[in-house]
């Protein structure tokens, strides 16, 4: 992890590149609750996790008008747990997650903010749905069988490469998917791009970016 001061100069310079449509979800996995502390402390309030054990571990443990989101793959029994604080899902990347998401967020009283998970990256090693999945569920909420979230918009990860031009065309997918579904409802948030490839993402129509490395400094191991 790289020293505060480190931190809060990564951050700021970020947030002055940002163009003022695209939200900064800094990435806070791996790294301990100070670390979200000193953005907390610069006035940053939306921070995601990729664990729902270390999302309850820091949502204990820090201020509670934080914006969580959780950006990793979720299990159905494991909802219940943060259906009360979370601020948005954006992992959601089946049916039998989103009815679970749906279902739990009508018991707390809540309706809670989720983006469909795309997979858009040529590795087999990412979660997410297919286009035509994305469609199908997206289409069934449209219809309102889903009264107990709200799909803001879509997300995904482009593959792991160098190869500049595989990931824009990779990023352009989800984009044209964004725009398709929000000709038939309005969506607000188009999250793509991490800390190697969020200026792509941003060319490419991205209006949420997810960024820890690119702040906090190399993690100690990987996840
Ligand atoms: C870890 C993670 C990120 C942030 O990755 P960095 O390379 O550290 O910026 C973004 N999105 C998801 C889904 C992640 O798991």
């Amino acid at each position: 992890m790289e020293s505060n001061n480190h931190i809060l100069e990564n951050f700021n310079q970020i947030i002055r590149e940002l163009p003022p449509h695209v939200q900064l979800v800094a990435v806070t996995k791996t790294y301990p609750a100070e670390s979200v502390h000193i953005l907390y402390g610069a006035g940053h309030r939306t921070f995601g996790e990729n664990r729902v054990q270390e999302l309850l571990e820091k949502h204990a443990q820090l201020p509670k008008d934080i914006k969580w989101h959780l950006i990793g793959n979720l299990q159905s029994n494991k909802v219940k747990q943060i259906a009360a604080f979370i601020d948005t899902i954006e992992s959601i990347d089946s049916e039998k997650i989103l009815t679970e998401v749906n279902r739990q967020a009508g018991r707390v009283g809540r309706k809670i903010n989720v983006l469909l998970q795309v997979k858009i990256a040529r590795e087999d090693t990412k979660f997410g749905l297919t286009p035509d999945e994305a469609r199908e569920l997206f289409e069934n909420y449209v219809d309102s069988q889903y009264e107990n979230v709200i799909i803001d918009g879509l997300m995904g990860m482009a593959t792991f490469t160098e190869d500049e031009e595989q990931i824009k065309s990779e990023f352009k997918i989800l984009k044209a998917l964004f725009d398709e579904f929000s000709a038939k409802k309005k969506l607000n948030t188009l999250s793509m791009g991490m800390s190697g490839d969020y200026g792509l993402a941003i060319e490419c129509g991205a209006t949420s970016v997810r960024i820890g490395s690119g702040i906090f400094g190399p993690r100690q191991y990987v996840r």
